[in-house]
């Protein structure tokens, strides 16, 4: 690596001088959060977390990641069109998990009683990480995609101002002009916006279903505010809310406080804790609606590890992508190893193979959101632990992606001044919109980078421990 910051990094004064000016730059752009304290109350925010600098990205491998996005939408899309596929690949872990159990009864209910929705949106992020071998040479790897909530897009569009003015004053004119222009909260507004219109009714709404703690409210805010300026209404409503005052109509238009949705964008719903009883007869409520949910139930379950996993095995990308050889050559090109644990032969080699290395490995449950996952000895705790063998098929194992750390401050409120050793995590968005059969809008629509010391295995933005990068291409 040719370029650097160890100039900055070194001078001790300067980096004391410099993270003010870069918070200040934040808070002007609106890369905010509210407080832990008070998640529901905009009278105190304060900066989200970033780095002081941004991060050096090999250039061929961001352009990899956005190179294979479209392929990824398409593919999505089509996995979640095929019952077959979900219903064979999640069988076995529809048989120990609950909450993939819960999703799949939705799903399956709303299949025999037919599809209302004809238009559907998807809205993904596909997150990987820079695998370092032993002879320096990087590659890209996929760590997962998200199909539901994937959140960042908004702040992320944000970052790179503030980035710009921190190089700037640093005199870095000539990198500040490098940074690459990022502005996913538009490209999503545009498929919700997209979304709305083939809906067809001018009155209906946009509907954020929204977390009762509403700590990245301004995330979402920036893409309702594209919404707005587009004169596309926007309401905010919890859960509860659906369950409490939503209703179909005869011809299965979802009307809430007598507002017809048109769009359902979900910020929650992939975590246990997120539904109820009423809860989950809400979400079956809008699953049979004419709405377009953004995700449906099948896109949902199609963003699960175990689909990941399965879709890794030789031979299942044909079974979407036949026609289309390089986009198979491009997914496949991001995967990481990645085995399943289900019952039998198979599992009984992959749960040796990780005792045997646990170092090696992830192993991971079917959650979203960060914090799930099992590294190093406790996945030997956890395989040793399990009593009844079918528990075992609610994992699957990953191959542990090894990035070459660098060194960055990463700035949190309250937190002191320190330069550390750290790995990035980088995600691009995608969009698509299908009406019926037809793809009408299929794009990549931007980047994510987030950054965490090398200290936390997991954790996110939310959880206080990765923070909101740049890629700086090289
Ligand atoms: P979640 O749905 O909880 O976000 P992820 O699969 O993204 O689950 O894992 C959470 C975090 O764990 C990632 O952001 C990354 O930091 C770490 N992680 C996940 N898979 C791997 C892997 N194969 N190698 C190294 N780190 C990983
Ligand atoms: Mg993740």
């Amino acid at each position: 690596m040719t370029a650097s910051w160890d100039d900055v990094f070194n001078n001790r004064l300067l980096i004391e001088e410099i993270a003010p000016i870069a918070i200040d730059a934040a808070l002007l752009q609106g890369v905010i959060l509210r407080t832990k304290e008070q998640p529901n109350l905009s009278e105190v925010a304060n900066y989200a977390p970033f780095t002081l600098l941004p991060s050096l990205v090999p250039k061929a491998l961001y352009d990899q990641a956005k190179a294979v996005q479209q392929d990824f939408n398409l593919l999505l899309d089509l996995v979640s069109q095929d019952e077959g596929f979900l219903e064979e690949v999640l069988a076995s872990t529809v048989k120990v998990d609950d909450f993939i159990a819960h999703l799949f009864k939705i799903y399956k209910q709303v299949l025999k009683e037919g599809i209302a929705q004809s238009v559907f949106l998807g809205l993904n992020r596909s997150d990987y990480m820079f695998d370092c071998d032993t002879d320096g040479n990087t590659s890209l790897k996929q760590i997962e995609i998200n199909t539901i909530a994937a959140s960042f897009g908004g702040l992320a569009s944000r970052t790179t101002e503030v980035h710009k003015h921190v190089l700037n004053v640093l005199g870095k004119y000539k990198q500040s002009s490098e940074l690459l222009p990022n502005n996913p909260s538009k490209g999503i507004a545009d498929g919700i916006a997209k979304a709305w219109e083939l809906y067809a009714s001018e009155k209906a709404v946009v509907l954020f279903l929204v977390e009762n703690s509403q700590r990245n409210i301004f995330d979402q805010r920036l893409i309702e505010n594209e919404l707005w300026k587009r004169n596309i209404r926007v309401i905010r409503r919890k859960l509860k809310d659906v369950s409490e005052r939503a209703l179909l109509d005869q011809d299965r238009s979802l009307y809430i406080d007598e507002h017809e949705v048109a769009v359902v964008y979900f910020r929650i719903g992939y975590m246990p804790d997120n539904y109820d009883e009423q809860g989950w007869e809400a979400r079956l409520l809008m699953e049979r609606s004419k709405a377009v949910k953004c995700p449906d139930i099948a896109t949902q379950l199609t963003g699960t590890k175990k689909v990941q996993q399965e879709l890794s095995r030789p031979g299942a990308l044909e079974r979407f992508l036949a026609s289309k050889p390089e986009a198979i050559a491009r997914i496949r090109g991001t995967f990481a190893g990645l085995y399943s644990l289900d019952e039998g032969e198979e599992g009984d080699k992959t749960a040796a193979m990780a005792l045997a290395n646990p170092e090696r490995f992830v192993l991971k449950p079917q959650r979203e959101g960060g914090g799930n996952n099992f590294y190093g000895e406790e996945i030997k705790d956890v395989l040793e632990n399990i009593k009844d063998p079918s528990e075992r098929t609610s994992y699957i194992l990953m191959d542990k992606i090894r990035p070459q750390p660098f060194r960055n401050y990463l700035l949190k409120a309250g937190s002191d001044l320190k330069l550390s050793e750290c790995i990035s995590e980088l995600g691009m968005f995608g969009v698509y919109v299908r009406q019926g059969k037809e793809m009408i809008l299929n794009e990549q629509i931007g980047h994510l980078l987030r950054t965490k010391a090398t200290e936390h295995e997991d954790g996110g933005v939310a959880a206080g421990v990765a923070v909101l990068d740049n890629p700086y291409p090289i």
